[in-house]
């Protein structure tokens, strides 16, 4: 089976989806792997390099995706690419099947077997390969180091000659993998760090990293079966953001990174909230790409309301593209190996795995995926 890796399309991507150690490890599985020139020219990553490890350079992608039996990205493929794959081959990348239902229509009539990685189950099985969860660590980083590098302030509390400075106070919202790393970013950094997530087994977690969990009384709060938070009702969310406009005021930089999913993300500070901040301070929205956690807040720009700086970060681990790079490629490595099997030199496509089973989004030549069948009617 022929894996390719076209390089990625427009959209400011600085990420690559496969470095050489992983080609190495897909080469030594008995996996041809064929890359695209210049592949990973934007983190310094030659030709080279990459046959070094193994690999064959394409320098005509179109050919390449014609042949390949397995297609690897990052992001989903442009829908103009789809119909140069051929029938039967495989593609795994980000695909977003919730908003991007052109690509997922497509996919399916091309016959192409789309796996999104955002569907891969939050299981302990899969954590090798859950790209979001590697993609969300580094920006819980990103958010706290953007924030501290804009603050006029420093983070952490000096007792010197000169005078004792106070800590900075940083409020995070919304504890998954990025809130949890972005409080152990600030807590590193010598931060006061408060957080709030709606559900209730994250206030040990918060305690545990040594910030302090600021208690809502919302009633009850529901989550999946794969430990996602479900929405709010309008009167819980009205009552949350009562408890978050006093917490936002007394903080010096405000992390937001709330997220339901396969929906839109919880307006949770609105720009009241905001103007009620000290001026000088910074809001960071993580979840500014599915909606935003902050009302005012705008994709990859920086306002001001006030004096209180507001940043929406999308795709925030595009700023440390070679960790991404590396996360990225080895979720997408232990993906091919969990799947390989060793004798036939084949992908097995065992729709029956517990893996499969929900991120296969389009298989011969159908919507596979219930829930986005469902979705896309
Ligand atoms: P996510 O990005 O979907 O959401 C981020 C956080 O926002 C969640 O903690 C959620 O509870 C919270 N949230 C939703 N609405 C909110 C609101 N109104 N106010 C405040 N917070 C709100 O979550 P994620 O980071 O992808 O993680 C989701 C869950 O999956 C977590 O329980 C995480 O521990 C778990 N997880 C498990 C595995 C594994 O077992 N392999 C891997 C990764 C994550």
């Amino acid at each position: 089976m022929r894996i390719f890796v076209p390089k990625e399309k427009g959209g400011g991507e600085s990420r690559v989806p496969l470095v050489p150690e992983t080609v190495d490890k897909l080469v030594k599985l008995g996996a041809p792997v064929e890359v695209e020139s210049g592949l990973g020219e934007s983190i310094k990553i030659t030709d080279s390099d990459y046959t070094a490890a193994g690999a064959t350079i394409s320098h005509d992608r179109q050919a390449s995706l014609s042949s390949a039996d397995i297609v690897l990205r990052l992001n989903g493929p442009p829908t103009d690419e789809i119909p140069y794959m051929k029938e039967g081959c495989i593609h795994i990348s980000y695909l977003d099947p919730f908003n991007n239902t052109e690509a997922v229509r497509k996919l399916a009539e091309a016959g192409i077997t789309a796996i999104s990685l955002e569907m891969v189950p939050r299981s302990t099985i899969a954590q090798k390969m859950d790209a979001l969860s590697s993609q969300a660590n580094l920006a819980g980083y990103v958010a706290v180091i953007v924030a501290a590098e804009r603050l006029s302030r420093i983070f952490p509390m000096m007792m010197t000659p000169a005078g004792t400075i106070s800590p900075t106070r940083v409020f995070v919202v919304g504890v998954g993998v990025a809130g949890l790393q972005a409080i152990a970013t600030a807590k590193r950094l010598g931060a006061r760090v408060d957080a709030f997530d709606v559900r209730p087994e994250v206030e040990e977690q918060v305690k545990s990293l040594g910030a302090k969990f600021v208690k809502v009384d919302l009633g009850e709060t529901e989550q999946t079966e794969q430990g996602y938070a479900k929405q709010l009702t309008q009167e819980q969310l009205q009552k949350q953001r009562e408890v978050m406009a006093r917490q936002c005021a007394l903080s010096d930089v405000v992390i937001t990174a709330a997220q339901v999913f396969g929906k839109k993300a919880p307006v949770i500070v609105t720009t009241d909230m905001v103007r009620g901040m000290k001026p000088g301070s910074i809001v960071v929205d993580l979840s500014v790409e599915t909606g935003g956690n902050v009302e005012c807040s705008r994709p990859d720009e920086e306002i001001f309301i006030d004096g209180i700086r507001v940043i929406g970060l999308s795709n925030p681990s595009r700023q440390v593209p070679v960790h991404a790079s590396q996360m990225y490629s080895s979720n997408l490595g232990n993906f091919i190996e969990h799947f390989w099997d060793r004798e036939s030199k084949k992908f097995n496509l065992d729709l029956d795995s517990d893996i499969l089973k929900r991120c296969v989004i389009t298989h011969g030549r159908e919507v596979y995926n219930e829930v986005i069948r469902n979705l896309l009617g």
